[in-house]
């Protein structure tokens, strides 16, 4: 959450940080704000709202060295006043991240008589550095660190310097060796096509760039060194490529992210194989779309291999007393790989001796440096907030997971059916009148058993997501001990029905419905269900699959459903409200 920026070398920072922060945007979208050295002096402009609002103010700048955030609020209102950059005497800073301990050093530091003009945690961070400031940039920094609990990935500037200062808590900074010009961001996204190298900064690391120097620092002032690795962020991750939005183009990009997928997760079955030898318990976690995906891997796990398994969501796993008495693996599955609560949960489950497999599409995340073996989702860069083909590639990295500690190497010619199957359903779905439907809808509640119970909540997360509609995920079979309540002849109820063997009582849950005048519509593979509910319900037909493949289908089905409501409801589904993608925050 939040993106920041950094640039200094001999182009426009003001143009470059503003492409930047256009392409982090993704992080936070609810105010932006950057600051130029101009002159020795730093000049700020920041606006309440999206990045764009910043591109009138762009000729007023001719800097070359500046810092650039946008935010997601988790302290104070979206406001001209809380955006960063935050200045204070000689010092300007941008963060991502929460201080926690702010109140209290706000407290000591008002009291010296010094004046607060946010009512952001940040602000205290250039209060800090200045205090400390005496003609050493870093070593301010260090000092303040020193002073800080939370978790920060902060930049700062100082007046008379063509330099900028970075450290790093618990929220990523990756800095990018450009050509005569070193760059310090958020993210690889935002370095795409600007530069070759990066290198991922450590926690508890400091970084002092100039155009023509990169140095790191520990928290003693020593100069480190860390490895520089190739930029893996494509230009085109960054680009519509013709769709009206990310969300649609990148569900479109789920045949191409599952096939990827199989040829990476191929390049790694002995790593993943020997890691999970031996295992007699599997704990699942993850947050949000992620945690839906584990609600899979735990099915495939205990139906392919035989082995106990729990899920959980990882910011409450974190909290609770660990079982670790028998040999116990992780599987943390993140998509940007720097989710905070999955990160300190696998952190957790790592220090008590356990095996942690990290399931994400982010190659340097938090993630990969803590776990044991990465099984990898190629996705690449996901811009939608909302996750369409990172959930697809995860979905596929875990069937193939429990087919490998199963020993079903059949399971492997099947997955690899299904890039032309999530194709075809893409191009043969017609969900226009069900997404209508939602659209009117007071309610949309999205139901299932088992393999499909686990992708109706995932259809629900998404609907509610970018379209606002409210509703929940429910299994089937429980409808009748209270959901039911809820059906009226203004309500959609979305059943999945994908597994012949229980899919005469998924139709009795339908005829539940029915009956009390709700409106239903089922997305199927099932000749015999399609048949039995024409013209009473709207049917979103898929091509026949494997049931425990199918949510491959089903969830293509929803993604777009859910995309389809949110541009009838005029919603902008690549930046829902409040929301924001990768959240390092706890
Ligand atoms: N805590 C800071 C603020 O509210 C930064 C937020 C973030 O990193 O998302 O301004």
């Amino acid at each position: 959450m939040c993106g920041i920026i950094g640039y200094t070398g001999g182009g426009n920072a003001a143009q470059i940080i503003y492409e930047g922060l256009k392409n982090l945007e993704y992080r936070g979208y609810d105010s932006a704000g950057m600051a130029i050295m101009e002159n020795g002096a730093c000049k700020t402009v920041k606006s309440c709202g999206r990045v764009e609002k910043l591109g009138a103010s762009l000729r007023f700048f001719g800097g070359h060295t500046g810092i650039g955030h946008t935010r997601w609020a988790t302290h104070g209102k979206p406001s001209n006043a809380n955006a960063h950059p935050h200045t204070y005497g000689r010092i300007t800073v941008v963060h991502n991240g929460i201080i926690e301990n702010y109140a209290e050093l706000r407290q000591r530091l008002t009291e010296r008589g010094e004046i607060f003009l946010s009512e952001t945690d940040s602000e205290v961070i250039a209060h800090l550095i200045d205090g400390f400031y005496d003609g050493d940039l870093i070593e301010a920094v260090i000092k303040c660190a020193d002073m800080l609990k939370g978790s920060y990935a902060l930049l700062c500037l100082c007046e008379g310097k063509e330099e900028i200062a970075a450290a790093k808590c618990r929220s990523p900074v990756i800095l990018g060796l450009g050509e005569n010009c070193n760059y310090l961001a958020s993210d690889m996204t935002a370095l795409a096509g600007k530069c070759k190298e990066v290198c991922v900064l450590e926690d508890g690391d400091f970084a002092l760039v100039t155009p023509l120097s990169a140095k790191i620092y520990d928290g003693g002032k020593r100069e480190i060194t860390r490895a520089y690795l190739p930029n893996l962020a494509e230009p085109s991750a960054l680009a519509l490529g013709g769709f009206p939005h990310f969300m649609v183009k990148e569900l479109w990009e789920a045949p191409a992210t599952v096939k990827n997928t199989i040829t990476a997760f191929c390049g790694q079955k002995d790593l993943i194989k020997s890691a999970l030898s031996g295992v007699r318990r599997i704990v699942f976690t993850g947050c949000g779309t992620a945690y839906h995906a584990a609600l899979a891997g735990k099915r495939y796990i205990e139906e392919f291999a035989h082995i106990p398994c729990e899920t959980d969501y990882a910011g409450e796993l974190r909290y609770k007393t660990l079982n670790v008495a028998e040999k116990t693996a992780l599987i943390a599955i993140t998509q940007s790989g720097e989710t905070a609560d999955t990160v300190e949960a696998a952190r957790l489950y790592k220090s008590q001796g356990c095996t942690v497999l990290a399931v994400t599409n982010s190659p340097y995340s938090a993630i990969t440096r803590i776990a044991d073996v990465v099984v990898p989702v190629a996705a690449g860069a996901e811009i939608g907030v909302a996750a369409t083909k990172s959930y697809s590639g995860q979905i596929a990295a875990l069937y193939m997971l429990a087919s490998l500690v199963a020993e079903k190497e059949e399971n492997f010619a099947a997955v690899a059916e299904m890039p032309k199957l999530i194709l075809k359903t893409l191009e043969k779905i017609d969900i226009y009148a069900t997404a209508r439907l939602c659209a009117e809808s007071s309610g949309v509640y999205f139901l299932g058993r088992d393999i499909d119970y686990a992708v109706a909540l995932e259809g629900s997360l998404k609907l509610k997501e970018v379209s606002y509609i409210p509703g929940c995920g429910y299994p089937a079979s429980e409808l009748k001990h209270g959901p039911l309540a809820l059906i009226d002849g203004s309500t959609l109820s979305v059943f999945v029905i994908t597994d012949p063997d229980i899919s005469v009582k998924a139709e009795g849950a339908v005829e539940q419905v029915l009956a009390r005048r709700g409106k239903v519509a089922v997305i199927t593979g099932l000749p015999g269900v399609k048949h039995d509910l024409k013209g009473r319900a709207e049917i979103i037909e898929l091509p026949r699959c494997d049931k425990y493949l199918s949510p491959l289908l089903s969830a293509a089905a929803l993604q777009l459903l859910a995309y389809r409501t949110a541009v009838i409801l005029g919603c902008d589904p690549d930046k829902p409200r409040n929301l924001a993608k990768s959240v390092t925050v706890e």
